[in-house]
């Protein structure tokens, strides 16, 4: 996930700017924090810094200490060296660069988050797949100058993506990928860990309630001081940051989106290609989806899950969240329609939008 470099001073800079500008109320870059105005009335200000390739922030009350927010975003910042591809000397790039030449060993971090990937991509037929990276090279979505590939050459990285071909020992923690060429891109799923370990920190300094959100993937934490119900904002994915098209409500969750706004570029056909892969065919997911929120607990397995069902398709995604308990989804599509599986507490404020449920929800 490659941003320019002058891209990531003018967020940051936005963002400071917002902050100084804004009373503790209105925080800033959080899709989730519009909907919590009061709550976050009575919030420490919101702390955001770019990490993991994105802007982060990370929202304490109760009077938290500076030293808690330098333990998260000092937690935020190993495992991005642990997982970043573009740092070199990470796990990720140690292991890339022996592909098909022997295994490495990694950190418990890196380890635990291959194991969860390559369950998921068992678990949706190769759907989401880590070992995308080839594929994300030669798109250079991520980077400075994006172009669209030939089929040729989309055809020669193919063939370096299966997940099937990545070994794992766990007494070593090693990891090994069988063929040279191949790489591994934890893009879809290490903010997702990420926001967990933020939330296990969190848990252990004893506070009550937090507000976690690693570009997009948001987590609450705890109760709100009065007990009402949370309420997590899903992006307009049409809109910029902050336009959101309804409201996720409940307890402390995790609303984690993949969706076709968050990185992309403009082809010289006028086609928007996004940075959400098809592994089988080569090219950006395109089957109607504009954005694909999960809702559950364990913000990792919701961040693989959401790239994993954009991929799916409406039919085979709906499926797969419904086979998982404590799982629920929000789907957005091209058409403007929305739809949502039983136990998503999801209500649409966006009156552009309609909310479709032929199942009779
Ligand atoms: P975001 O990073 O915007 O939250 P995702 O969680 O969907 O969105 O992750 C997208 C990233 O995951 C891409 O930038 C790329 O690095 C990687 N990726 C793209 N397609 C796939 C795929 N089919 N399976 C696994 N990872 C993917
Ligand atoms: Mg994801």
């Amino acid at each position: 996930m490659r941003i320019p470099r002058f891209c990531i001073f003018c967020v940051i800079a936005v963002v400071s700017l917002i902050l100084a500008a804004c009373s503790k109320a209105e925080p800033s870059s959080a899709h989730s924090a519009e909907p919590e105005r009061t709550e976050l009335a009575r919030a420490e200000p919101t702390r955001v810094e770019f990490v993991l390739d994105t802007v982060c922030s990370v929202t304490l009350f109760d009077g938290a200490k500076d030293s808690i927010y330098r333990d998260i975003f000092g937690r935020l910042r190993e495992i991005e060296n642990h997982m970043s591809p573009y740092i070199e000397g990470s796990d990720i790039s140690r292991v890339n660069a022996a592909a098909g030449k022997a295994p490495v060993q990694v950190h418990d971090d890196t380890f635990k988050v291959i194991e969860r990937a390559v369950y998921f991509a068992g678990l949706s037929n190769g759907a989401f797949d880590p070992t995308v990276g080839p594929l994300v090279s030669l798109w250079g979505i991520t980077g400075d100058h994006p172009r669209v590939p030939s089929r040729a050459e989309i055809d020669a990285v193919l063939r370096l993506i299966n997940w099937r071909d990545i070994e794992l020992n766990k007494e070593q923690r090693s990891v090994f990928l069988k063929r040279p060429g191949m790489a591994l891109d934890l893009g879809a799923i290490a903010k997702g860990y990420a926001a967990d370990e933020v939330q296990a920190i969190i848990e252990k300094a004893g506070l009550k309630r937090a507000i976690i959100d690693l570009g997009g993937n948001v987590s609450t934490y705890g109760e709100k001081t009065d007990k009402s119900p949370w309420k997590v904002g899903v992006q307009d994915p049409l809109k910029e940051r902050n336009d959101y098209i309804g409201i996720v409500q409940g307890p402390a969750q995790t609303v984690v989106t993949s969706g076709v706004y968050e990185r992309f570029f403009i082809g010289p056909d006028g086609v928007r290609y996004h940075h959400i892969f098809n592994p089988s065919t080569g090219y950006p997911t395109n089957n109607g989806f504009l954005s694909v929120s999960i809702i559950t607990g364990c913000s990792m397995d919701a961040d693989a899950l959401s790239t994993a069902v954009f991929v799916l398709g409406y039919e085979k995604g709906r499926a797969l969240v419904e086979s998982l308990k404590g799982i629920e989804a929000v789907f957005i599509f091209d058409d403007k329609s929305v739809r949502k599986t039983k136990g998503a507490n999801f209500i649409l404020t966006d009156k552009d939008y309609r909310l479709v449920d032929e199942r009779g929800y």
